[in-house]
């Protein structure tokens, strides 16, 4: 390798920004962080530009990149500050840049996520909502700049890695008859719809397996993280919904699998730790360390498998029906959920109700064909209305 590569992190203050500088400080040889982002967590921000000393630091607001010009100019560190959506963009596409590591949760790290594999970057995608609210629009851009796109999200690399490396063009092709898709069910996979009911924002964002950011939490809480999963699988490896099984495995081992017409399947294991699928992504297709304690089976001892329930957990489903449907569909049920999870955080919202309210967005606002981002952005601002106006309705 010529000169270490210079890496752009979106969303670096949280769970997987903070995972992939832990890794990447245990590679300087090949990694240097040109760009760091957070929406408004500054005192964080701050101490990663102390050790990291990336060139840009981006924050949301204008009082906080003052303050933080004012902290690093005492600090004696250089980095420039930035501030807002287009310094996003910029981070992302700057020509100095050669990875980005895509970590901004939800819709807001679409239009960066996007501008990085514009200009041909190679894309570690955390942020899967960008891929659902986008995926054929993405998917055009990746191949059109030459990106090399390589999925974060650890059911995703697990499947990625459990196919053949060239695998576009349909999973047929390669002798693939279906992806398993796993999910850990969350921390109330035996709980009754009424028990489910009652469930406090505290309950949901303390997850067995994984430790996550709060929005992430409830989408697999509710399983609408698997859905999101499933559309974002469909994108990725170009296939259908129906190519898709779901499988419930409580102790989040086995990452996902690829199933193979002969027969076999095959699997990819190792400990719940995000910074597997972080160090893949950013030394692929060479292997490095990623401060990952090694798979002890004998202390999993067991694993175990169960299908979904829809019925209490109606965000999968709905989730495939709108994959099914296509066009802005995808869009329009991300967007209500962001609005109904933000609510539930907020308290304001039952637990049962954020699948009543994406349901009744997706009733309520017709589908269009995609082929400009900004039918998706529009459907977004129309769903996120929609669902304001629902969940005023199911708090009264
Ligand atoms: P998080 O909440 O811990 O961190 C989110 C980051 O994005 C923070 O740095 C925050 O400052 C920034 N951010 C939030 N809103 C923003 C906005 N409006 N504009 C700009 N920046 C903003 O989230 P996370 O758990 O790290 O998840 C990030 C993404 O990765 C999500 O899309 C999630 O679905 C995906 N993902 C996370 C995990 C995990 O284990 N945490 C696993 C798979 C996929
Ligand atoms: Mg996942």
């Amino acid at each position: 390798m010529s000169h270490p590569q210079r890496v752009t992190v979106l969303g670096a203050t949280g769970s997987i920004g903070t995972s992939t500088l832990d890794v990447i400080a245990r590679h300087p040889e090949r990694y240097q962080v040109y760009a760091l982002t957070a929406h408004t967590s500054r005192d964080a921000l701050l101490a990663q530009c102390v050790e990291h000393r990336p060139e840009v630091a981006v924050i949301a607001h204008d009082t906080d990149a003052q303050w933080l010009r004012e902290a690093l100019s005492k600090a004696q560190v250089k980095t420039e500050v930035a501030v807002g959506e287009q310094a996003l963009v910029d981070v992302a596409r700057e020509s100095a840049v050669d990875v980005v590591m895509a970590a901004i949760v939800g819709g807001a790290g679409l239009l960066p996520a996007l501008a990085a594999a514009r200009a041909g970057k190679r894309v570690l995608l955390a942020n899967k909502e960008a891929l659902v609210m986008s995926g054929a629009l993405f998917m055009q851009a990746v191949e059109t700049a030459q990106a090399t796109l390589l999925p974060i999200d650890s059911e995703h690399n697990a499947i990625y890695q459990c196919l053949p490396s060239e695998h576009r063009g349909g999973l047929a092709r390669h002798g693939v008859s279906q992806l398993l898709l796993t999910a850990s069910g969350g921390p109330f996979r035996t709980w009754s719809r009424t028990a489910l009911a009652d469930v406090t924002p505290e309950q949901a964002c303390a997850h067995p397996n994984w430790s996550m950011g709060r929005k992430i939490s409830v989408d697999s809480a509710t399983l609408m993280n698997k859905g999101l999963e499933l559309i974002e699988a469909c994108w990725l490896f170009d296939a259908a919904p129906e190519q898709i099984q779901v499988v419930v495995h409580p102790q989040s081992v086995i990452h996902s699998m690829a199933a193979y017409h002969d027969g076999s399947v095959l699997a990819q294991l190792g400990n719940p730790d995000m910074r597997t699928p972080i160090a893949y992504g950013l030394a692929w297709p060479e292997r490095i360390d990623a401060g990952v304690e090694a798979l002890d089976l004998f202390q999993v001892a067991r694993l175990d498998f169960e299908a979904p329930d829809e019925v209490r957990f109606p965000c999968l489903r709905l989730a495939r029906e709108a994959m099914h449907q296509g066009g802005s569909a995808p869009a329009i049920l991300n967007a209500a959920n962001e609005v109904a999870v933000e609510a539930f955080l907020a308290k304001r919202l039952g637990f049962n109700a954020i699948g009543d309210v994406v349901a009744a967005v997706l009733d309520d606002q017709p589908v269009e064909p995609v082929h400009h981002l900004e039918t998706v952005l529009n459907a977004d601002q129309h769903a996120r209305r929609t669902a304001e106006q629902w969940v005023r309705r199911y708090t009264c």
